[in-house]
């Protein structure tokens, strides 16, 4: 124990090397104990894996897992992409906003810029390849950059059976999943090709993996979304960037409010494992954990917060 007459000096100086494939960490601590005139000096010198991260790097990325990453999330006008804009901010990102329609887009552009970060809107249509690519462009050039991209603009399958999904239904909704995915990706690939870095997050569903026996369509586009994910991951990994996606269960949004009555959402809700749907919220926090650092070496995956719903059939 130190009595009341001890002062304490500190010095800690703390340098990481890297050598061929390995990085150590060094660092060399000295403490002066001072009691009256006379003094004590203890030195003691660490080495140390930084790849495994120090206690308190590893709780710097804990606390702020996107400081410094700019991300763009395609129809975060309202719904979940509006939670994934806030939840991204929240964790230190900057953020491009996205959507058709303007109001809502400007609001989510007011909910990230209340957390301090720096928010802009791209009114877009996702199936306008010409005009979304180049407002894509231009929102790079003033933000610097473009690290994490979420393609979770949708449009429902509103539980029709195949004898009513015509042509123009059809091709709608691959246009706003399929295409919008796509070119929105082919966008932003190039300058993540060009700083080794990127995390492209894609929004599935729950019915990619088992079906819908009332929005194949929907089905079949999500199915679609999956299968890029898998292959951009291929395509992209000599370049550090990662591709996964996010298949959510059911999630209580505009997008399902229309086409479920009271009943039925009772009735799906009392069936899940976990007791409740799984909300916005939990969708975000994958997609967040994704886009980080903590992510780094996961691609090509698709995860599923559904509620268990996978598990026993919906
Ligand atoms: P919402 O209907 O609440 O929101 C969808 C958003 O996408 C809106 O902001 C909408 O913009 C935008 N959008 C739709 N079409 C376009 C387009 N052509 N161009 C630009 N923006 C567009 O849906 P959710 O939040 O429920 O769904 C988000 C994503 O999650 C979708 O990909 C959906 O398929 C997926 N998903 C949803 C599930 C659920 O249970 N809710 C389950 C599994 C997956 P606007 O306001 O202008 O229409």
């Amino acid at each position: 124990m130190l009595d009341s007459n001890i002062r304490l000096g500190c010095f800690f100086i703390n340098k990481t090397f890297s050598i061929t494939q390995i990085t150590i960490g060094a660092a060399l601590v000295t403490v002066i104990l001072y009691k009256g005139n006379s003094s004590v000096l203890v030195t003691l010198f660490f080495v140390y894996d930084s790849q495994t991260c120090t206690k308190c790097d590893r709780e710097k990325i804990m606390e702020n897992t996107l400081e410094d990453m700019v991300a763009l999330v395609t129809g975060s006008g309202r719904g979940m992409g509006r939670t994934h804009a806030e939840l991204l901010a929240s964790r230190g990102a900057d953020v491009i906003v996205h959507d058709m329609d303007k109001k809502n887009a400007n609001e989510t552009v007011e909910v990230v810029r209340a957390l301090g970060r720096k928010a802009e809107a791209i009114i877009s249509d996702v199936c306008d390849v010409k005009d979304f690519s180049s407002k894509i462009k231009q929102m790079e050039y003033k933000f610097g950059k473009i690290d994490i991209l979420v393609n979770n603009a949708g449009i429902g399958g509103n539980k029709l059976v195949l004898e009513d999904i015509d042509e123009l239904v059809y091709d709608r909704l691959f246009d706003t999943h399929v295409r919008g995915t796509f070119f929105a990706t082919r966008s932003v690939i190039p300058g993540m090709k060009e700083r080794n870095y990127g995390k492209i997050i894609n929004i599935s569903s729950i019915y990619a993996m088992g079906g819908s026996n009332f929005a194949s369509h929907y089905a079949a586009a999500k199915s679609a979304i999956s299968g890029l994910t898998k292959s951009w991951a291929r395509e992209f990994a000599p370049w550090k960037i990662c591709c996964n996606a996010v298949a959510p269960g059911f999630i209580l949004t505009d997008m399902t409010r229309g086409s479920n009555t009271i009943e039925m959402l009772e009735a799906r809700s009392k069936a899940m494992p976990l007791g409740r749907f799984t909300k916005s919220i939990e969708i975000s926090y994958s997609v967040c954990w994704l886009a980080s650092r903590e992510c780094d070496m996961i691609t090509g995956q698709v995860i599923s917060p559904n509620s268990g719903e996978v598990i026993v059939g919906y």
